[in-house]
């Protein structure tokens, strides 16, 4: 991504890694980054906030922006719907930033296909045992939600190949600062 271009993070890792909190602290500690708000059809959880976490939209909402070219991929999981809107990504890439899409698999390989320089990072957890204890005390899926995101969990794991770095997070310091040592190394790269 040369040409004073700005950079394309992917960021991934199955349900209950730990991915929001590890972004969270690597977004506390490099202002430059911008993380990209994705759309979702799933209903809110008690610890979110519209347009910060996710743009909560109806599927009618969704599928119109989608049909209107507004959504630079989307995918379904489980349930629900997400996407990542379109406008913001160009332009930021424009003005040179480094911008974190936290998306699922099948957004990244569409993403790849977009941006082939897009730089993949995906959060791995200690141990399958460890991902599920982690999820079921998140205690914001019911008892169903919780066996599609283990089943999904187990299917992402063998995309983590299709990625450039992987980062195990054991320890949510650990995780995120290797997560800022690559974003460190990119921009001093690119
Ligand atoms: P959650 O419901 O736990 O917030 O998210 C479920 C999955 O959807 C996570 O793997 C998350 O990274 C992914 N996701 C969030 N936003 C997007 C998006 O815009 N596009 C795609 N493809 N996946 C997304």
């Amino acid at each position: 991504m040369a040409n004073n271009k700005g950079i394309l993070i992917i960021f991934s890792g199955p349900s209950g890694v730990g991915k929001d909190t590890v972004l969270e602290v690597v977004l506390e500690k490099n202002k430059e980054l911008i993380k990209s708000v994705s759309l979702t059809t799933r209903d809110i959880r008690d610890n979110e906030t519209d347009g910060k976490d996710y743009y909560f939209v109806s599927k009618s909402r969704f599928d119109e922006m989608v049909d209107n070219n507004e959504v630079l991929e989307f995918a379904q999981y489980g349930e629900s719907f997400y996407g990542t809107p379109k406008a913001p990504i160009d332009k930021w890439l424009d003005e040179g930033k480094t911008i974190i899409l936290k998306i699922e698999v099948q957004g990244a390989k569409k993403i790849k296909k977009l941006y082939p320089d897009a730089v993949g990072i995906f959060i791995m957890p200690p141990s399958m045992e460890e991902l599920e204890r982690r999820l079921r005390l998140r205690g914001s899926e019911d008892e169903a939600d919780i066996q599609r995101r283990l089943d999904i969990a187990k299917t992402e794991m063998e995309s983590r190949v299709d990625y450039d770095f992987l980062v195990v997070n054991d320890s949510v310091e650990t995780a995120s600062n290797n997560v800022l040592e690559i974003v460190k190394s990119l921009n001093s790269t690119y």
